[in-house]
């Protein structure tokens, strides 16, 4: 198979480069002057484009961006002309980075290829190839002539299937442009390739169509060469006579376009087409032998090789068999450098291939590299994300907790101070005012201050609601409220401690509290409610802490009852419990006073008000009756504490006195209440009186309501009718007393009857039956006899239960059971007046 020659390659270059005259015009007059020197380095040696170059840089020696860009091209291509490639394909990479537009840039790249192609560097010329064709589309200009130039470097690394396939894509483009140069071109193209795959009758019909095109086209040249290929498939098919017709015809061409190599190719075929129609001439053997050392000069081993073959056969026609000999030996020498020179293309071309797919290799790992570490960039935004979103809900979740939290700490504040304060006055409440009183008594102990209580009241404040309104009261207990928190400086603790009344606590002395207080009252002015101004005032008593070990509560009931002086002195005023007129200290001393048997209704207001007065309060009374006790002095001494089962009840007195007579000796004004009448079976009362007066100290005894009163009262029995002997009911028994049963016997404490050890609270059949047998000595068996018991509570009734004396053992008894025994009958009194019996034995109940 015969490769193209160079020469015809260059023509190829040339055509691809014709191209370009056919490209706009930018500026009219130097356009065309481009356009002719492009013209110019076609049809005439290089040195006389260069000529024109010189002359039109000499007048405008600064040239639009595209023209010098053309003009550059033809440089390029002059340089290669004269066989200067390195310098060609300088110029030209040099160009490919300034390539004013896709054409002209393409048609760089065209140029490197061909030059590459001819420097024989392969891999140089497929790298061109390939980026021209990365940036050629059948659309783009000049795709025609990048195709056929594809198609002529792969037929020659024997890559002949894609050389069909460039040279039928460069066909069809040229054919739908109208384009006859490019048609010519991709016809001879791909004439050429079917010619390497050995299709003969295809390659004919392209070249008739070559003939035709190339025709149109105007190019001898290339109609030439198709007429040669004629004459060559011709050969093929064995018609050497014919080919010569076609064959002569391509000489004759040639002839006329002057093209030196074409004439010497076609002489060789002719020569071998003239021998194997055995009508070979000297004269052809001659045109081979002058064109051999061309071709020699060359390197066209095809040439070469079929024009020693054509030498041999012509030397074995003349029977010079050595000479023939010598010929065929060149011949094959040749066609061993063709193989070796299509060898090393080839090579060259697949490593460069190989090398590509290595590149394409690494390329695509680096691209799985890339999408890799862009999956795991991915991955870790994502992660960091979801890490920034897992973090935004912590911190808003910690950010509702605090809020819950906030609002849990306000709440709990706001339940505080409702728990703790007085809705109306806005002070501290009772509860409140103690536990924040004790805090700071605690204080001034330990920091050496004074510490001062002040009770206030309101005066007369009943009746300010009663004649303004409750409302009006309201009013006057917020003002008041307002007035005494801005009265007194802190450390402070202002409580409303029930209704009209306030407690102050504060770590000064009396005189100082004093004054302050003054300083309110002086603020103090009438209210205006509802238009009309609502006077008040208030009473105020005060009282320092005694001494260090003073309690919170002493303190507080020594205020209390200064600013009961207060009240008592005619209100509006300030009392101070460590001062005070004389005539108030002369209350000091002992008062002993009774309840009265029946709660509440027997307690006399003398008794009641020494029981407010006294600075000292002891009782020993019932639980009902202390429970009331307990209402008026919360500070109430209760002695029952001192009784106990089986225990002695004279040690239990005289603890009871031992108890209550420190009082009285400090000069302190002490009352001590009584069940009943103080004075009446109680040892307790009579021996404090006798020790207070012992000590030179007052004491009195307020009487109260006794069970004996009770008894006359219930039982309809008047004491001064027949005389009345009154006895305890053991010592009647014990001592023998002696009765006279004409008149009322009371034996008290019969329930305890016998009992000398003063332990036994309950009846003794025994002891009651000895009573009986006792009274028998007086009275008949049958003598009706009275078990009385007071009425202690309202809704109580008395007792007064009648039975034969003689069934009193069986009877029931409580430890305050008194046996009444009427007297005996008398005889009718000479003045008429009624029995013993009539009037003594009582009323029945
Ligand atoms: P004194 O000068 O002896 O203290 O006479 P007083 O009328 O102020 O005292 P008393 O204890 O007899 O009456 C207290 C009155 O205070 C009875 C009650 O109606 C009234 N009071 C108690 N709490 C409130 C309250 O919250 N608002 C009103 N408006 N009145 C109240
Ligand atoms: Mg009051
Ligand atoms: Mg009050």
């Amino acid at each position: 198979m015969r490769t193209p020659t160079a020469a015809l390659r260059w023509i190829a270059l040339l055509t691809a480069l014709c191209a370009a005259i056919a490209a706009p015009a930018q500026e009219p007059s130097l356009s065309d002057r481009v356009a002719a020197i492009e013209r110019s380095s076609i049809s005439e040696p290089p040195h006389d484009s260069a000529r024109l170059i010189n002359a039109l840089l000499a007048e405008h020696p600064e040239l639009p961006p595209e023209l010098a860009y053309r003009i550059d091209l033809v440089r390029a291509r002059n340089l290669a002309l004269a066989g200067d490639y390195a310098a060609a394909i300088d110029l030209g990479k040099s160009m490919l980075e300034r390539a004013p537009s896709a054409p002209l840039r393409t048609r760089a790249l065209t140029l490197l290829i061909n030059c590459a192609t001819n420097a024989a560097d392969y891999p140089q010329a497929f790298g061109y190839l390939r980026q021209a064709l990365d940036s050629t589309t059948d659309d783009s200009p000049g795709a025609a002539a990048v195709f056929s130039l594809a198609s002529y470097l792969y037929r020659h690394v024997g890559e002949d299937g894609q050389a069909v396939d460039f040279s039928s894509r460069a066909l069809a483009i040229a054919r739908a442009a109208g384009d006859a140069r490019d048609e010519c071109m991709a016809l001879s193209n791909l004439a050429n390739a079917l010619s390497a795959i050995g299709h003969a009758a295809p390659t004919e019909e392209m070249r008739h169509q070559q003939v035709a095109a190339c025709t149109r086209a105007n190019d001898p040249v290339f109609t030439a060469d198709a007429l040669k290929g004629i004459g060559q498939a011709l050969m093929l098919r064995h018609s050497p006579k014919e080919a010569m017709s076609w064959l002569r015809q391509a000489r004759a061409k040639f002839v006329e376009a002057g093209f030196t190599t074409g004439i010497l190719e076609t002489d060789i075929t002719l020569a071998e087409a003239e021998l194997a129609a055995g009508a070979a001439t000297q004269d052809a053997a001659a045109r081979v032998r002058d064109a051999l050392p061309i071709f020699e000069s060359q390197h066209a081993w095809d040439n070469v090789e079929l024009a020693h073959r054509v030498l041999s056969q012509v030397a074995e026609a003349a029977g010079q068999t050595t000479e023939a000999l010598r010929h065929l030996q060149q011949a094959n020498l040749a066609r061993n450098r063709l193989d070796d020179d299509a060898h090393q293309r080839r090579l060259a071309y697949l490593q460069m291939e190989f090398d590509t797919v290595a590149k394409a290799r690494r390329i695509s790992a680096l691209e799985s590299d890339r999408q890799r570490q862009q999956a795991q960039l991915e991955a870790h935004a994502r992660t960091q994300s979801l890490q920034a979103l897992a973090l935004l809900g912590v911190l808003t979740l910690v950010m509702i907790l605090l809020v819950v939290l906030w609002r849990t700490v306000m709440q709990r504040k706001r339940y505080r101070h409702a728990a703790e304060t007085d809705g109306l006055t806005g002070l501290y409440n009772h509860q409140s005012t103690l536990a924040r009183g004790q805090a700071l008594l605690l204080h001034c102990r330990r920091g050496g201050l004074p510490f001062t209580a002040i009770v206030a009241d309101i005066d007369h404040f009943k009746r300010i609601n009663d004649q303004f309104g409750h409302a009006a009261g309201d009013a006057v207990l917020r003002a008041l409220g307002t007035l005494l928190s801005a009265a007194f400086p802190q450390p402070h603790v202002i409580g409303r401690s029930g209704g009209e009344e306030f407690t102050i606590l504060l770590d000064v002395d009396t005189a100082t509290a004093r004054a302050l207080v003054e300083r309110l009252r002086a603020r103090i002015t009438p209210l205006t409610v509802l238009d009309q101004p609502v006077e008040y005032s208030l009473s105020f008593g005060l009282s320092a802490a005694r001494d260090a070990k003073a309690s919170l509560e002493d303190t507080l009931r020594a205020a209390d009852l200064a600013l009961y002086r207060a009240k008592r002195g005619g209100r509006n005023q300030v009392v101070d419990a460590s001062s005070g007129p004389a005539a108030q200290r002369t209350g000091a001393g002992l008062v002993v006073v009774g309840t009265g048997i029946q709660l509440g209704r027997h307690l006399s207001a003398r008794c009641l008000s020494e029981i407010q007065e006294a600075e000292c309060v002891f009782a020993l009374t019932d639980g009902a009756t202390r429970a009331m006790l307990v209402e008026l002095r919360p500070d109430l001494i209760d002695l029952c504490r001192y009784y106990a089962p089986g225990k002695d009840r004279r040690q239990t007195y005289r603890e009871m006195v031992a108890a209550i007579m420190p009082s009285v000796v400090a000069g302190k004004r002490v009352c001590a209440v009584f069940y009943g009448h103080p004075g009446v079976f109680a040892d307790v009362p009579h021996a404090i009186i006798a020790k207070t007066r012992a000590a030179g100290i007052p004491a009195r005894m307020e009487p109260g309501i006794s069970a004996e009163a009770c008894l006359y009262a219930d039982l309809g029995i008047d004491p001064g009718r027949h005389g009345v002997q009154s006895l305890e009911a053991t010592q009647f028994l014990q001592e023998r007393r002696r009765i006279d049963p004409r008149s009322l016997l009371v034996l008290w404490q019969v329930a305890l009857v016998g009992d000398v050890s003063c332990t036994r609270f309950h009846a003794e059949p025994a002891e009651l039956q000895a009573l009986v047998t006792r009274l028998l000595e007086d009275y008949p068996a049958d003598h009706e006899v009275i078990l009385y018991e007071a009425a202690r509570l309202p809704v109580e009734q008395f007792r007064a239960e009648r039975l034969p004396l003689k069934d009193l053992p069986g009877a029931r008894y409580e430890e305050f059971t008194t046996l009444v025994v009427p007297p005996l009958r008398a005889a009718p009194q000479a003045n008429g007046s009624a029995t013993v019996d009539e009037v003594d034995s009582g009323t029945p109940a």
